[in-house]
């Protein structure tokens, strides 16, 4: 197991990363690997409070401050700010975004939603990140960078749809704790902030999946993924 290795997070909104993999990123913070994080959205169209030129810069203020806490350099965010609802796996030109990122952190770790997740962004979310995965392993496309980078592990974490047949767990109950203050960021999607009748996962409801996770396997809190290729075991 190197510390050296490089993780990069792939989440369609500012918040995603932290719910689904928030534990997994401090771990391996604490093992000394470097996480990066490419927000696809900026989420902009997340509140009814707002307009989308008000809430981008709130929300990607909120992204700063849990990444923070999260072990995260600020300089390893990367915002691609598609149009929030809008994220297109048949848009070369957002693909090329990602498979230009892939070939410059070259990471050994991926993290994407979950192909099965029912939220639109999510779904088209792991699919322009999954195309790109193979994108970024080949010799084609060289007008987003000339040295290809095939991405050894992929897993996708759970948010909006359980998994329905998980292969990794990742034991986070020692670092729930940091997980639930890196989500407490999130204010813009906290509960009470957006009326009846919307979400509210910032807050308790945050640390639900987690707990039936762990009390459905070995106890505590663990974080649940599907295994999209496993090339190289860093876990
Ligand atoms: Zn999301």
């Amino acid at each position: 197991m190197s510390a050296a290795l490089t993780v990069l997070v792939i989440a369609p909104h500012p918040d995603d990363e932290v719910l689904g993999c928030g534990g997994s990123i401090v771990r391996h913070v604490e093992a000394g690997r470097v996480v990066h994080v490419l927000y696809l959205t900026s989420g902009e169209r997340g509140s009814p409070h707002h307009t989308p030129e008000q809430l981008l810069p709130i929300r990607e203020s909120e992204a700063v401050n849990a990444a923070q806490e999260l072990g995260i350099g600020v300089s390893d965010l990367h915002f691609s700010r598609f149009p929030d609802g809008c994220i297109q796996p048949a848009d070369l030109g957002q693909v090329g975004v990602v498979v230009r990122l892939l070939r410059e952190v070259r990471p050994a770790l991926v993290y994407l939603p979950h192909a099965g997740d029912t939220s639109f962004d999510h779904r088209t979310g792991f699919e322009l990140g999954w195309r790109a995965l193979g994108m970024a392993g080949s010799r084609n496309f060289p007008e987003w960078g000339t040295d290809p980078h095939w991405v050894p592990t992929v897993l996708g974490y759970e948010v909006w749809a359980a998994i329905g047949q998980p292969v990794y767990f990742e034991d986070v109950t020692t670092v729930l704790d940091r997980k639930m203050v890196a989500l407490a960021c999130y204010a813009s999607q906290a509960a009470g902030t957006k009326g009846p009748g919307q979400a509210s996962h910032v807050g308790p409801a945050g640390a639900h999946l987690t707990g039936w996770r762990g009390g459905s396997t070995t106890g505590g809190h663990r974080e649940a993924f599907t295994v999209l290729r496993l090339g190289q075991v860093i876990l």
